[in-house]
C-alpha cells in the first residue's frame, strides 16, 4: 500500500535502513526512531533530504508519541556481541520496547509488526524449523537476554492481538546478510569479509561444522512488505529467511574463493549455547506471502563483500 505514515523503530540499523528505503520507495511518509545504539545516521544520511523521511533519537524503552498508520518494530541490538554488551537494556527494549510500540499501535489502531527472530527457537531439536516448534532456549545463559526478551515480546504481541483485537504480524526472521551490515559488529559474514579482505586469519568458532542459512537483505525486506500487507487475520509466527543451510566452514571457504584472499584458518572456541544447525522451514512464508528468496548465496555475497570493500577503502 502506499501514502501511508509509517513508523520503523531501528530504522537506522541494517535491517531498519533498507526497509525505511523501500517504504519511501512505495510512496510512503516515513518516521525513523533510534537511539543509535548500534545504528547511526550514516546508514540513513541518504535519506534525511526527502521531506518524507524523518528521524527522531529515541530509546523505545520509553513511551513514544507518534501519529501514524503502521508501525515496524526493529529496534534491538541484533549481533552477540552487541546485545550482551548490556544484556538488562537488551531485555529492556524487547520487552519494555515491545509493550510501548502495542500501546502506541491500540491508541492509533494501526497494524504492528515485529522483527523477531529464529533465535526463539535456541539449540534446536527440530530440524529445519517449523513455526509449531516450542524450541530449546537456556533461560540463564549469555544469549538469554536476547532469546528470552524476543519470547516475551512475542507472547505480548499475541496478548494484545487476543485482549485489545490488534492487528499484529510477527516475523521470525533467520540471518540475513547485505550491504550496510555494521563492519565491526562481530557477525560471522562481517567478520569472515573483512578478514578475507585485509588477509587476516578467518576465525571459525568451534569445528565450522555448525550450520546458518543466510538470506539476502533484499529477499527479507520483499518479506517484511508482504507480511504487512496479508489480511489482518494473519498473525504469523511467519519464517523468514533462506533455507539453504551451509556450515560455518564452507561460508569461509567461499569468501576466501570470491575475494582471493591469502587468509588462513584460525579454530576459536565456541561461545556457549552457540546453537549447533539452523534452517527455516518456510512452507507457510511460501503459501502465504507468495515468496522465497530468489538471491543464492554467491551472488549476495559478491554485492556485500563490493560494499565492504568500498567502506575500507573510506577508512
Ligand atoms: P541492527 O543492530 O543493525 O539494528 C537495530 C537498530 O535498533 C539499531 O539501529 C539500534 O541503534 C536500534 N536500537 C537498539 N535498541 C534500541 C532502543 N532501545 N530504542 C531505539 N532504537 C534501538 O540490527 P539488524 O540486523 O538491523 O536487526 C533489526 C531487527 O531484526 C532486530 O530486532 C533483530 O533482532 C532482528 N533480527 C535480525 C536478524 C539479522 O540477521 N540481521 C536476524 C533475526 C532477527
Ligand atoms: N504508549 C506509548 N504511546 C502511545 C500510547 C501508549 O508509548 O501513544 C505506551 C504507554 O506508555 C504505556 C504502554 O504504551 O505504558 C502500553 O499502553 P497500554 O495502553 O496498553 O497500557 P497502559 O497505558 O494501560 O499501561
Ligand atoms: N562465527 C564464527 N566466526 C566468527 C563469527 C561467528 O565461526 O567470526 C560463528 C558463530 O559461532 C555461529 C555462526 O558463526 O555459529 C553465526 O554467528 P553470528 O554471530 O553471525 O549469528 P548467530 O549466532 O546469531 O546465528
Amino acid at each position: 500500500m502506499s501514502g501511508q505514515r509509517i513508523l520503523v523503530t531501528g530504522g537506522a540499523g541494517f535491517l531498519g535502513s533498507h526497509l525505511c528505503e523501500r517504504l519511501l520507495a512505495g510512496g510512503n511518509e516515513v518516521i525513523c526512531v533510534d537511539n543509535c545504539f548500534t545504528g547511526s545516521r550514516r546508514t540513513i544520511h541518504h535519506l534525511l533530504d526527502d521531506h518524507r523521511f524523518e528521524f527522531i533519537r529515541h530509546d523505545i524503552t520509553f513511551p513514544l508519541y507518534v501519529e501514524v498508520d503502521e508501525i515496524y518494530n526493529l529496534a534491538c541490538p541484533a549481533s552477540p556481541r552487541y546485545y550482551q554488551q548490556d544484556p538488562v537494556q537488551t531485555t529492556k527494549t524487547s520487552v519494555h520496547g515491545a509493550i510501548n510500540m502495542l500501546g502506541l499501535a491500540k491508541r492509533l489502531n494501526a497494524r504492528v509488526f515485529q522483527a523477531s527472530t529464529s533465535e526463539v527457537y535456541g539449540d534446536p531439536h527440530v530440524h529445519p524449523q517449523p513455526e509449531s516448534y516450542w524450541g530449546n532456549v537456556n533461560c540463564l545463559g549469555p544469549r538469554s537476554c536476547y532469546d528470552e526478551g524476543k519470547r516475551c515480546a512475542e507472547t505480548l504481541f499475541f496478548d494484545y492481538h487476543r485482549q485489545h483485537a490488534l492487528t499484529i504480524k510477527v516475523a521470525r526472521i533467520f540471518n540475513t546478510y547485505g550491504p550496510r551490515m555494521d563492519m565491526d559488529d562481530g557477525r560471522v559474514v562481517s567478520n569472515f569479509i573483512i578478514q578475507a579482505l585485509t588477509n587476516q586469519p578467518i576465525t571459525i568458532y568451534g569445528d565450522g561444522n555448525q550450520t546458518r542459512s543466510f538470506c539476502y537483505v533484499d529477499d527479507l525486506i520483499e518479506a517484511f512488505v508482504r507480511l504487512m500487507g496479508t489480511p489482518a487475520d494473519f498473525t504469523g509466527p511467519v519464517n523468514l529467511g533462506n533455507p539453504v543451510e551451509f556450515t560455518i566452514a564452507e561460508l569461509a571457504h567461499e569468501i576466501i574463493d570470491q575475494t582471493g584472499s591469502s587468509a588462513t584458518l584460525n579454530y576459536l572456541p565456541l561461545p556457549a549455547d552457540d546453537p549447533k544447525q539452523r534452517k527455516p522451514d518456510i512452507a507457510l512464508a511460501r503459501s502465504t506471502l507468495d515468496w522465497s528468496p530468489r538471491i543464492a548465496l554467491k551472488e549476495g555475497l559478491k554485492q556485500t563483500i563490493a560494499y565492504f570493500e568500498q567502506c575500507l577503502q573510506a577508512e
